[in-house]
């Protein structure tokens, strides 16, 4: 199926477009973007003129920034196409909402891709946690915002979501995994002087059976680099590191010896949007977002020093 990736960026470049070329379902057809482009591809810098002129790529990937992806989205399902949208899916959940209700209406497949859910570990972790009665989950997502997120104004805008941008992959985690629905009660959220956005964030949730439930979030992480969820059970312990490519379970770490750790993930969203455009299927959870959008509401806000990239 020939494909159309909009917004050659950071993650178009380093994944996106590798696991299109080492897929033999697709094939990357055109791209959209003002300044990015791929070699010996098609480049237009008009999305519209794109859709025009190409009725023969039936699928479009959006991995521009969530504060634009709406209106690429409208115009594309619009005109028919299948859709693909880079986490998060949108800058509000209405947005989604109505993307969601205007590919039924098209008939056409749309995908709101989690791409940490597709982390090696998680499924296991997910099947581990069946069963056991849940007592405490503490996320712990500290990086560097100047390693990951070099010139990139947008994350510090209001649809940006600040360090809810890597921590929303937290959150698609545990939400995959945990059996019960949790809701977020509280949160505090340290915002930059000269920023719209959080550069750290303190969650805490609630839990149905009383479990101990937080996340913390923090941009401003030196050294080493945490991406860890740690899961306390009646009935032992796990722990998923690495952004949920590592698993140790009662301190034994589990052998995933020919299991593609973090690389496997975005081939696994194309494997997945493939299926999609077979069925027309519509594939969006949103309750990633809903937790980031009420901590936004509910977090007490703290300024703090301001932000130089
Ligand atoms: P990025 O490097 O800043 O790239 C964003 C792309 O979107 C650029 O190609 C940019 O310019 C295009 N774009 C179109 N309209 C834009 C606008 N109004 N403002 C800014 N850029 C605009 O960002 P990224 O890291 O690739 O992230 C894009 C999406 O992927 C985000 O939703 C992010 O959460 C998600 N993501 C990122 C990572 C990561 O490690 N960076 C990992 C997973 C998911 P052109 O028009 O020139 O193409």
């Amino acid at each position: 199926m020939e494909i159309a990736l909009v917004g050659i960026g950071k993650i178009a470049v380093d994944q996106h477009v590798p696991a299109i070329a080492a897929s033999d379902e697709w094939s990357l057809a055109a791209t959209v973007s003002r300044q990015g482009a791929v070699e010996g591809v098609t480049g237009y810098t008009n999305f519209d003129q794109m859709l025009a002129e190409r009725p023969d790529i039936r699928v479009v990937s959006l991995c521009v920034p969530p504060g634009p992806r709406f209106d690429y989205a409208v115009a594309a399902l619009r005109a028919g196409r299948h859709v693909m949208l880079e986490k998060p899916p949108g800058a509000t959940l209405a947005e989604c909402y109505q993307l969601e209700a205007l590919a039924r209406e098209n008939r056409v497949a749309l995908f709101a891709t989690w791409h940490s859910r597709e982390a090696a570990g998680v499924a296991q972790a997910k099947e581990w946690l069946i069963g056991k009665r849940l007592r405490r989950l503490s996320v712990t997502w500290r990086e560097d915002v100047h390693r990951w997120h070099p010139g990139q104004a947008w994350i510090w805008e209001p649809a940006g979501m600040g360090v809810f941008d890597p921590g929303i992959n937290a959150l698609s985690i545990v939400t995959e995994i945990l059996p019960d629905p949790i809701h977020l009660t509280s949160a505090d959220l340290d915002i930059p002087s000269n920023c719209q956005t959080p550069i750290g964030a303190r969650l805490n949730f609630y839990h149905p059976h009383g479990a101990e439930v937080t996340a913390d979030f923090d941009w401003r992480q030196t050294g080493d680099q945490i991406w860890t969820i740690d899961v306390e059970t009646d009935q032992g312990t796990l722990s998923l590191l690495n952004g949920g490519a590592t698993v140790v379970i009662d301190g034994q770490q589990i052998d995933m010896a020919g299991t593609n750790t973090l690389s496997g993930e975005y081939p696994r969203l194309y494997r997945r949007m493939a299926e999609l455009v077979r069925q027309g299927g519509v594939d969006v959870d949103l309750s990633p977002m809903i937790h980031v959008t009420d901590a936004l509401a509910l977090g007490r806000r703290t300024v703090v020093d301001p932000f130089f990239d």
